[in-house]
């Protein structure tokens, strides 16, 4: 079945020595069999992190690429860049992206789209404001997200991708979704997956929740049946907070 997935974004955060020493407490502290672990690093740290992650169970993603594979683009990098420097994984379409740096549905599918072909898992954000949510539009923008972001991905690759749920109003909030209502959007997604792709589509992808998870809540939302993991912020940036998230 789907390998619950723990995902850390330390977003704009951590000098190479921070990094390196939280990769050493991880090399010494394991996460619960089982679970798969992932810290989705600042670029420059990239490199170094792959090396001191190398034999402990933590894979390593970059946080946003660009859609082109080479070229003209100041402050850009591509998705072979960050393959070549170890990371498996990458984040597209995070919100902090999309409200502040203008990233469309169109450009976060292109990025898709562009790390299945060079092999990266990404990661497809998805969520809806507080003002979507209190006008009863979840489901709605949800599915416009998901929709757009795998536009053109054939079943075959649409089971690589990961998806996350991230309402805009709990991340870096304090306030996390209630697990019942997290799993609720979650099941959406999964429904939505069937629509467009099939149910067996619909069963293998892993669909994440993120928004102000702690150690106190992760338990709850990693016992909802549609909420195959956690992509967290804040609480992923201390090396004892992340490893007792990944043993939850
Ligand atoms: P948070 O961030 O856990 O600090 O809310 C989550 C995210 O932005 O991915």
């Amino acid at each position: 079945m789907r390998t619950p997935l723990i995902a850390g974004n330390w977003k704009m955060n951590k000098t190479l020595d921070e990094a390196l020493a939280f990769a050493r407490y991880l090399g010494e502290h394991a996460p619960k069999n089982g679970v798969e672990t992932l810290i989705c690093a600042p670029a420059p740290l990239l490199y170094s992190l792959a090396d001191a992650l190398a034999g402990t169970r933590v894979a390593l993603g970059a946080q946003n690429m660009h859609h082109e594979a080479q070229g003209a683009f100041t402050g850009e990098i591509s998705a072979a860049m960050i393959k070549d420097t170890g990371a498996t994984y990458v984040i597209l379409g995070h919100s902090e992206r999309r409200q502040l740096f203008g990233e469309t549905d169109a450009s976060v599918n292109r990025k898709t789209i562009c790390a299945l072909k060079e092999g990266l898992t990404p990661i497809l954000c998805c969520g809806e404001s507080l003002e979507e949510r209190e006008a009863d539009r979840t489901t709605e923008v949800i599915k416009a997200q998901v929709i757009s972001g795998l536009h053109g991905i054939a079943e075959a690759d649409v089971t690589k991708v990961v998806i996350a749920y991230e309402p805009i109003w709990a991340i870096g909030t304090g306030k996390t979704a209630s697990s019942a209502d997290a799993n609720e959007v979650c099941a959406a997604i999964r429904g939505i997956i069937s629509d467009l792709y099939s149910d067996k589509a619909a069963e293998s992808l892993r669909i994440l929740y993120g928004g102000s998870v702690n150690t106190d809540t992760v338990k709850g939302l990693m016992a909802e049946a549609d909420i195959d993991g956690a992509l967290v912020g804040g609480a992923s940036l201390a090396a004892e907070s992340f490893h007792s998230l990944t043993t939850f």
